[in-house]
């Protein structure tokens, strides 16, 4: 039988499947006798408190790989003692003489139609966050135990309904093969954190729970979103070469991790990483040659008060001391958009991501940027700092935010306080200033090319709306043609220039941005052992006559059509 989905993470598997059954006993609606209501509101208590202990320990475990897992079980915590939900079950339970696990179920159940409702993808995929504290809430409630994905006895293919973010963190995961799953979204928690591990995911298999069986032998081919049931020998055969090819070629990709990274013609290609604020992305630090871009935002995201000069000084000092000479870009926070914070209160915005965003908020927060740019003058003294302003519009906004920067400048200088030697530079994310690229490339030290949101203002495609991600092309010839134009704006003016956008770690796109006179590319961690290996593949000439085809072409299926041919003739010859 062969199903098909949603494929969320490339690669192929063999093996059999393993049903994890994240969902427990559905409970009954049952009313139960006055006598038993005061017992069920204590056992409701006991289960919270042990769902908060569980919690804490996943949050534990989880933190001391990165944080930013850690911050989902602070999420389910916080879920856990919802003041609303802590209202209505035992008030279902007392008045409606509701059981316990009815109670807690139903109360859930309306929270989660109202999130599946909702049309923002972002919103309606955190409904699997309340799943997964139901779903431990009604464990607890009936004494299970989980299914166990922490002790998988052999490698396996994991099918659930939905891969829960628990899940995902408890998971051996050398032992997944690979993850199949009825639900779930490209974006959700669960989806992002088994990506990182590198294994193949397809999702929104319509009803696979009830057409496959725990130990069925199955195929997974990632690349297509295809299942195999029971497949036949030759199909197992096929795919396990496929699999083994798959697992051979992870393994020689991992071969270029720590390699300097030079194409075949021996030209140097800058490697930046792209870091938000996590240990685990530092750990990474011994393979690139710079920091890309440090996302400033997370170090407001997780608190409710704002950070304090010094705490800023304190973080920025550690990146930068870890790359020593190496350039350090550190980006101004880029909060609004889809990156709410609580600690600051946003007035709600019709269209978020074109309102007071970024450095338009900084500027209408004077007191916020000034204490972001003082903590990152004082931290310049600990190494080589390029300060990268986003969201930028105008040559104004350049001007404006120099004006920042030198008033903070005089104010350490008279408080007799140390600070550095900077790079000014911008990001180049919206197609105003990217059309007058050559002008801005005069007034600042280098810039950065934010592909994520150029391509979302260029296409009017919001990046984070599903309905209109074929519009959200990347490969517009558009994008292509503007990313080419502010490539040769900086090159022309000695400054350095970059792509710290998800486009930039695009395998398929790396030889054409070479071709276009990139020398420097930023990415996270998990993308640079592929990308170095692309790039050692690349020959500097072939690339620039792959960027005269592409440029030639009208439409963005034959950009890629011209760029899958490239790669695919580039295999061959490897
Ligand atoms: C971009 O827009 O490409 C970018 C790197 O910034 P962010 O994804 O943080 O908006
Ligand atoms: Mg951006």
């Amino acid at each position: 039988m062969k199903l098909q989905g949603k494929s969320a993470a490339p690669g192929v598997a063999v093996g059999s499947i393993f049903i994890h059954s994240n969902y427990i006993k559905q409970p009954k609606e049952t009313i139960i006798p006055a006598g038993e209501v005061d017992s069920h509101l204590n056992q409701y208590l006991s289960v919270k408190k042990e769902a908060l202990k569980e919690l804490e320990k996943l949050q534990l475990s989880a933190g001391k790989k990165d944080p930013k897992k850690a911050v989902i079980f602070i999420a389910h915590k916080e879920i856990v003692e919802d003041v609303i939900i802590n209202e209505e079950i035992p008030a279902k339970i007392k008045n409606e003489h509701w059981s316990g696990d009815w109670a807690i179920c139903q109360v859930y159940e309306t929270v989660l139609s109202v999130l599946k409702k909702t049309p923002d993808p972002l919103i309606s995929e955190r409904a699997s966050d309340f799943e997964d504290v139901r779903t431990l809430l009604l464990r607890l409630w009936y004494g299970s135990k989980n299914s166990g994905l922490g002790n998988l006895k052999e490698p396996v293919i994991i099918a659930a309904k939905e891969l829960l973010p628990s899940d995902a963190v408890n998971m051996e995961k050398d032992k997944v093969l690979a993850i199949l799953t009825e639900t779930g979204g490209l974006t959700s928690h669960a989806a992002i954190i088994a990506k990182g591990y590198g294994i193949p995911i397809i999702l929104g298999i319509p009803g696979f729970l009830e057409k496959a069986k725990h130990g069925q032998l199955a195929v997974v081919d990632a690349n297509e979103g295809i299942v195999i049931l029971d497949p036949d020998s030759s199909s197992v055969e096929e795919y396990k070469k496929k699999a083994d090819a798959f697992l051979q070629d992870k393994k020689d990709i991992e071969t270029y991790l720590d390699k300097e990274c030079y194409t075949a013609c021996a030209v140097k290609i800058d490697i930046g990483l792209n870091i938000s604020n996590t240990d685990e992305d530092l750990a990474a630090a011994q393979y690139a040659d710079s920091v890309g871009v440090f996302r400033t935002e997370f170090l407001y995201m997780e608190k409710d008060i704002l950070p304090s000069e010094d705490e800023q000084f304190i973080h920025y000092s550690k990146v930068l001391e870890c790359f020593g000479d190496r350039p350090v870009i550190i980006r101004t926070m880029d909060i609004g958009g889809d990156k709410n914070v609580p600690c600051m209160t946003m007035p709600r915005e019709d269209n978020p991501f074109l309102g007071n965003r970024a450095l338009r908020l900084c500027f209408s927060n004077p007191g916020i940027f000034t204490t972001q740019i003082r903590a990152l003058l004082r931290a310049a003294v600990q190494g080589n700092l390029w300060l990268m302003l986003p969201m930028v519009a105008s040559i104004n906004d350049i001007r404006k935010a120099k004006e920042f920067i030198s008033s903070a400048a005089a104010e350490l200088k008279k408080e007799g306080k140390p600070f550095g030697k900077i790079k000014i530079g911008i990001m180049i994310e919206i197609p105003s200033i990217a059309i007058m690229a050559d002008l801005a490339a005069k007034e600042v030290d280098f810039a950065s090319i934010g592909t994520n949101d150029l391509c979302q203002y260029l296409c009017a495609a919001d990046r984070m709306n599903s309905e209109v991600e074929d519009y959200y092309d990347p490969y517009h010839p558009a994008h292509i043609k503007l990313i080419k134009e502010v490539i040769t704006a900086f090159n022309s003016e000695g400054k350095p220039i970059s792509v710290c956008g998800e486009f930039g770690s695009d395998l398929m796109a790396i030889p054409l941005l070479i071709g276009l006179g990139l020398h420097k590319l930023s990415m996270n961690a998990s993308a640079i052992p592929a990308v170095k290996r692309v790039i050692a593949g690349c020959i500097v000439k072939d690339c620039e006559s792959l960027a005269e085809r592409v440029l030639a072409c009208i439409t963005a299926d034959e950009v890629k059509a011209v760029l899958l041919g490239y790669s695919k003739s580039r295999m061959h010859d490897a």
